[in-house]
C-alpha cells in the first residue's frame, strides 16, 4: 500500500534512539514506571519504542521539569551557572507549564533545520538580524495599555514587532508603526504566526504599501493554512518556510524549498501513530535527542500530519519522515454527523476556494450544529453570497443535513495563549480513541 510510510533514516538515528531510551528509563525518574513495559535488547529499537507508553502535557505538569533531568545531575548548579534556566509557557494557569529551558540545545537545533531548506543554507544565519512577529506571549514583550517605543523591544540582534496580547489590539497606527520599523531593522529573518503576519500584509495591500522584503519568511508558532499564506503573499514576495516544533521538543520539521516538511532526523525521533479512519493522516509521538537538561520520550506534540505519499521529496532530502502537511491539532478536531474527525485543514480546504474570506473560526456545537464566523477580505462585495458558498462548502465537509449559522466578523476570538483556534467541537471526545496501531 502506497500510504505505509517507509521513511529512511541515517544509521545514527537508531543508536541515538537507543541511547535514549536505555538513558531514559536507567536513570530520569519520571519514566521509572516506564521500565515495566520495555523488553529488553532482544527486541529491535522501534518495537521497544512502540510498546513504551505515550508522553503527555499533563505528565510534564505532574513530574515537574525536575522529573525529567537525569538523576544525579546538578541543576541547582547549572541554574546557578545560567547554563539553563526555568520559562513557563503561555495560556491558561491549566495550560501553563514550567520548562527547563537550555539555549545550546535550542541553537543546535535550530541551526539544524537551516540545512533543510536550500534558502536558509544559503544565507549566512546565526548573526544575523531577525524581527519577530507574535503574541507577546510567546516573547514575554507584553503592553496591553500602551506602546512600547522599538528599543524597549529590541533585545540584540532581535526585534519584537508586537506587544499587543492578541490582534484586536492593532490599530492602523500599530501596523504602520510594524512595516516602518521593518525597513528601519532590515532583518535577514522574519519569524512570524502566520495569522499575525496576514493581517499585517492585508493592510498594506490595503493601503498599497510595498513592505521591506526580509531574506526569509519563518512561519512558525502556530500552523500556517492556505489562506493565511494567501494573505501573505499579497504583500510578501520573500520565500517563506515553516518551521515547526515545541518548547518542549525543540526544532522537529523544516519545510524545504519544494514545500514537504522533513523530519530534523538529528534532533529527534518520530514515531508516527495513523488515525484509524485514514492511516495517511498520524499523531507525533516525539522524542527529543541530545538535550542533558530535559529527557523527552514519546511526547504527543499535540498536532496531526499528513504523510507524504511514498515518502519522497523532489528535493532530494530523505532522512527521516516526509510530511505534506500539518493538518491541524487534535484538540482541533470536529466531527461529522457519523463521528468521522475532521481536520482543521479539510475545512480550511472547504473554505479556501471561496474569494473573500480573510479569516475564519468554525464552532461545532452538537454533532450536526455548528457556529461558522468570518472575517472578510476587504474587497469582500458580496456578503450574502459569500454566506451560501461557506455553508454549501460546511455541507460538503459534515453531510447535507449540517444546520450552520454564519456570523461576520472584524475580528477572531484569540485564546489566552494569544493563538487562534480556528476549529473547536463542544463534543467530549477521548484522543487516544481515534488512533490506530503504530506503524
Ligand atoms: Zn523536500
Amino acid at each position: 500500500m502506497t500510504t505505509n510510510p517507509h521513511p529512511h533514516f541515517p544509521a545514527s538515528y537508531t543508536a541515538s534512539s537507543l541511547d535514549l531510551l536505555l538513558s531514559a528509563l536507567k536513570t530520569v525518574p519520571a519514566y521509572s514506571a516506564w521500565r515495566q513495559h520495555d523488553r529488553g535488547g532482544a527486541v529491535a529499537v522501534d518495537e521497544r519504542f512502540r510498546l513504551l507508553p505515550i508522553l503527555t502535557k499533563q505528565d510534564l505538569r505532574n513530574h515537574t521539569w525536575q522529573g525529567f533531568i537525569p538523576a544525579g545531575d546538578d541543576h541547582a548548579a547549572a541554574l546557578d551557572k545560567g547554563d539553563i534556566e526555568i520559562v513557563q509557557t503561555s495560556g491558561t494557569t491549566a495550560e501553563q507549564l514550567a520548562n527547563v529551558w537550555h539555549q545550546p540545545w535550542w541553537d543546535a537545533a535550530e541551526r539544524e533545520s537551516w540545512r533543510h531548506n536550500s534558502h536558509t543554507a544559503r544565507m549566512p544565519l546565526g548573526d544575523h538580524r531577525e524581527a519577530i512577529l507574535t503574541s507577546p506571549h510567546n516573547t514575554g514583550v507584553v503592553c496591553s495599555n500602551s506602546l512600547l517605543d522599538m528599543a524597549r523591544r529590541t533585545r540584540g540582534r532581535f526585534l519584537y514587532l508586537n506587544e499587543k496580547p492578541d490582534l484586536s489590539g492593532w490599530t492602523d497606527e500599530i501596523m504602520r508603526r510594524m512595516l516602518a520599523e521593518l525597513t528601519a531593522f532590515s532583518p535577514a529573518v522574519l519569524e512570524a504566526n502566520p495569522l499575525y503576519l496576514a493581517r499585517l500584509a492585508r493592510f498594506a495591500a490595503r493601503c498599497g504599501l510595498r513592505p521591506y522584503q526580509p531574506g526569509i519568511i519563518i512561519l512558525t508558532y502556530d500552523n500556517p493554512g492556505a489562506i493565511a499564506r494567501r494573505q501573505i503573499r499579497r504583500a510578501f514576495t520573500t520565500p517563506m518556510a515553516s518551521s515547526y516544533g515545541s518548547t518542549e521538543a525543540g526544532y522537529v520539521l523544516m519545510e524545504c524549498e519544494h514545500g514537504a516538511l522533513h523530519q530534523l532526523s538529528a534532533n529527534c525521533r518520530i514515531d508516527f501513530q495513523p488515525l484509524i479512519h485514514d492511516a495517511t493522516i498520524g499523531r507525533l509521538l516525539v522524542s527529543a535527542f541530545n538535550n542533558p537538561w530535559r529527557t523527552l520520550l514519546r511526547f504527543d506534540i499535540g498536532d496531526l500530519a499528513r504523510l507524504m505519499p511514498g515518502q519522497h521529496c523532489p528535493c532530494g532530502r530523505n532522512s527521516g519522515y516526509i510530511f505534506s502537511r500539518i493538518v491541524g491539532r487534535t484538540a482541533n478536531l470536529t466531527f461529522t454527523h457519523d463521528r468521522l474527525p475532521v481536520t482543521t485543514a479539510e475545512v480550511e480546504d472547504a473554505l479556501s476556494p471561496i474569494a473573500g474570506i480573510a479569516e475564519f473560526q468554525l464552532r461545532q456545537r452538537s454533532s450536526a450544529r455548528f457556529e461558522l464566523t468570518i472575517v472578510p477580505d476587504d474587497s469582500s462585495r458580496n456578503l450574502p453570497g459569500l454566506k451560501d458558498e461557506a455553508i454549501a462548502g460546511m455541507r460538503r465537509t459534515y453531510g447535507p443535513d449540517a444546520e450552520i449559522s454564519v456570523a461576520f466578523a472584524s475580528i477572531l476570538q484569540a485564546e489566552p495563549s494569544g493563538k487562534y483556534r480556528l476549529t473547536r467541537t463542544d463534543i467530549v471526545f477521548d484522543h487516544n480513541d481515534l488512533f490506530a496501531k503504530e506503524c
